[in-house]
């Protein structure tokens, strides 16, 4: 038998079994063959020992040493020849780790050999542990003949064992503890049975360990599941590693899906011994996987929301897209939508959808209850109210009658006031209200309210450049207007100025040939030359008159010197005056006032000049008829006016000359026909007499019949 290195077991033949014999035959008893074969075995076994790692020592019976391999020498320090003829134990000092002397003893009296570990010291004073194995060497008669032992260094064992104690419960730790289901398994019979489980595995199944170690895995699995792994298991006692879904079952029934590994667990020699199966529970990728689906759902809506809220103009329309985009993204029949009015301190409906006709009417015009009034920062913004609870609503009636279940009521705030709300209403009684609904609210509240002053401030910036516009329109109208007046009026002033150089040269021509008649002609015709040259220079100087008080009144130089005075009066003491005119002629003339006209403040000396100016022009183009003088007094349109009149049976104005009547120096058919003299000027002073009293003058005529010119004048004027 050949003793393979470094295996105690296999030292031991170098001692046949009668380990005596072989000893004394070759020192005392052998025959030479047979003691130079032996012996020759022994220089063999000599060299072979010196070959092993392992301290093979070997000692008499009093334990002295009496071989010392190299080995030995290695592991301990010391030379054979230093150690040999020496006891072991002064050398060798050895403590027994695994049990007392005492046991040793007993043990080595009964085998005849013991094997244990124990602690040696070392030449150089240190201590090494080994794994000693060591034989009593007996003759036939039992006597102790010597000992060998056959010592192993274990310092390295030892580490690698500690490392494995570490490793070992640091895996315990990590089974236990890890947030991942263990079970350790071994195949029995074509049935994995657990062997092992962590705490995790139990915790989340809610089983104890009793309850499950030894039951077949295959248990704790959702039918769903059993199917798949009854097929897969033979391939991983095979030794596949296999990756899969499997769901699990708790005690209470819930169903637990799983990521499951399983490896096999091999022994040296690759036969799988068993397996160890980890599943991780996929419920939290699943819940935070579901909650980004929500969320994602959410930001979708929203922008759809945006998106569509954005094509919306104008606010009617944004506010029904508003109800209608809510109810489909909270699948709510009805909504409604109702913006506050600051000033009034109530609700008004803005739009709705499914909601009954009227609905509108109910809630128009509801007064904000004051918590909504001020600041909204501590407020609710979210008021999710059952119907039991709106019982003291004034329409409560109404959502009876609706079937409502659940109001809600989502406050739109900006800048922590409060621009509207929004209002769901909800007849489905399983319908619940959660979170996921709340925030996805929350958000179109946002958005809705964006929208809503979006809208409000397009619309109102809209209503603001019309407004502009129209006031651009208006003042460019003004200025239009403006514009045409200056330029007639400069138009008129050119006018003026030379219809003026016309007018007063006429005279004075006419007055200057008379004169030259008067001192060349004959003198017959002197009278007649004088009579004229009176008439133009009296023409002369009325028209320098005229012409200086309308410039006075143009300046607005005339100061109003008013008093108060019975324009009947006036009126009287005027045609007394003109006593004489009256007279000369044939005409029929009357005078009538209305009686107990109230006085009236008005500058007389002006009034007095506008009658006298109409009563000249009404002697002056009238040849035959009567002429007529009223004092009245009228309301118009709840103002009150006293009014002068003077009719006249003449020739009536020409319809072509009526718009043109008050121009200065413009003269008519009637003046042109007639040959009567004058200005042009007397009803155009007249104009302007009255409108610096707040009044007019106002013509009434029938061609061919006759004219009358009326002053009207401001009845209040106290
Ligand atoms: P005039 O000095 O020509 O009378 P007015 O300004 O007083 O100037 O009147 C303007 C024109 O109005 C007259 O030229 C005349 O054609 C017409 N007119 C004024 N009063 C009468 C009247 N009573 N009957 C007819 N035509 C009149």
């Amino acid at each position: 038998m050949t003793p393979e290195h470094g295996k105690f077991s296999q030292i031991l033949p170098i001692i046949p079994d009668d380990g005596k014999k072989v000893y004394a035959d070759i020192t005392d008893q052998m025959d030479s063959p047979e003691r130079d074969r032996l012996e020759a075995m022994l220089r063999r076994q000599a060299l072979l020992l010196d070959q092993v790692s392992d301290a093979v020592i070997s000692t008499d019976e009093d334990f002295v040493i009496t071989s010392w391999n190299r080995g030995a020498e290695r592991i301990y320090g010391w030379k054979a020849e230093e150690v040999i003829g020496k006891p072991s134990e002064n050398l060798l000092h050895t403590r027994y780790l695994s049990g007392t002397l005492q046991d040793v003893l007993s043990e080595f009296s009964a085998k005849g050999y013991w094997e244990g570990e124990v602690e040696q010291r070392r030449k150089d004073g240190s201590t090494v542990p080994i794994l000693s194995a060591v034989t009593l060497l007996r003759n036939d008669a039992g006597e102790l003949l010597g000992a060998v032992g056959v010592n192993r260094d274990i310092t390295n064992l030892r580490r690698s064992e500690a490392a494995l104690r570490v490793a070992e419960r640091r895996y315990r730790h990590l089974f236990d503890r890890a947030p991942v289901m263990y079970l350790a398994l071994e195949d029995q019979d074509g049935d994995p049975i657990i062997r092992d489980v962590n705490n995790f595995y139990l915790q989340r199944l809610g089983y104890t360990r009793e309850e499950v170690v030894g039951r077949n895995a295959m248990d704790f699995l959702d039918p769903d599941s059993r199917q798949a792994a009854l097929l897969e298991y033979p391939k991983i006692v095979r030794g596949t590693d296999k990756v899969a879904v499997r769901i699990l079952r708790s005690r209470d029934g819930e169903r637990i899906e799983t990521l499951m590994r399983a490896a096999p667990e091999l022994d040296k020699e690759g036969q799988v011994v068993g397996f160890l199966t980890m599943y991780t529970d996929l419920s939290p990728f699943r819940q935070s996987e579901q909650r980004l689906r929500v969320e994602a759902g959410r930001v979708q809506t929203l922008l759809r929301i945006v998106s569509r809220l954005n094509r919306q103009a104008d606010l009617v329309g944004l506010m029904q897209t508003v109800c209608t985009e809510v109810s489909v993204a909270l699948d709510v029949p009805g909504v409604s939508l109702s913006l506050v009015d600051q000033e009034k301190g109530i609700f008004v409906h803005g739009a709705d959808v499914g909601l009954p006709l009227g609905y509108e009417r109910l809630t128009q015009s509801v007064a904000i209850p004051p918590h909504l009034r001020g600041d909204m920062r501590d407020v609710e913004l979210i008021r999710i109210n059952p119907i039991d609870t709106l019982v003291d609503s004034p329409n409560y009636a109404m959502y009876v009658e609706q079937g409502l279940q659940i109001g809600v009521n989502v406050m739109l705030v900006r800048d922590a006031q409060l621009i509207g709300s929004l209002n769901l209403h909800i007849t489905d009684p399983q319908r619940q209200f959660g979170p996921d609904d709340l925030a996805l609210l929350r958000g179109i509240a946002d958005v809705v309210t964006q929208a809503i002053l979006n809208a409000q401030l397009r619309e109102e910036s809209l209503r603001y450049a019309s407004h502009l516009q129209e006031l651009v329109n208006e003042r460019t109208m003004e200025l239009e207007e403006a514009l045409a007046q200056a330029q007639e009026a400069d138009r008129l002033k050119s006018q003026f100025v030379s219809d003026i150089n016309h007018e007063l040269r006429t005279p004075l021509t006419n007055i200057i040939l008379y004169l030259g008649l008067l001192t060349n002609g004959k003198p017959e015709k002197r009278a007649q030359a004088i009579a004229i040259m009176q008439r133009e220079a009296q023409r002369l100087r009325q028209m320098i008159e005229d012409v200086l008080d309308l410039s006075r009144l143009d300046l607005d130089r005339t100061e109003m010197h008013a008093r108060t005075v019975l324009l009947s009066e006036l009126v009287e003491g005027l045609i007394e005056d003109r006593g004489p005119l009256f007279e000369d002629t044939s005409l029929q003339f009357s005078f009538h006032a209305e009686p107990e006209l109230p006085p009236i403040s008005v500058d007389a000396s002006l009034v007095g000049r506008v009658i006298t100016n109409l009563l000249d022009n009404a002697f002056k183009y009238t040849a035959h008829g009567q002429i007529r003088i009223e004092v009245n007094h009228r309301w118009v349109d709840s103002s009150e006016w006293q009014t002068i009149s003077v009719a006249d049976s003449g020739p009536g104005i020409d319809p072509e000359d009526l718009p043109n009547l008050f121009l200065r120096f413009y003269r008519g058919q009637s003046a042109r026909q007639s040959g009567v003299s004058g200005t042009g000027l007397g009803l155009a002073i007249c104009q302007e007499i009255a409108e610096l009293h707040g009044g007019h003058i106002a013509v009434e005529t029938e061609y061919g019949k006759g004219s009358t010119f009326t002053l009207w004048l401001p009845g209040e004027r106290t």
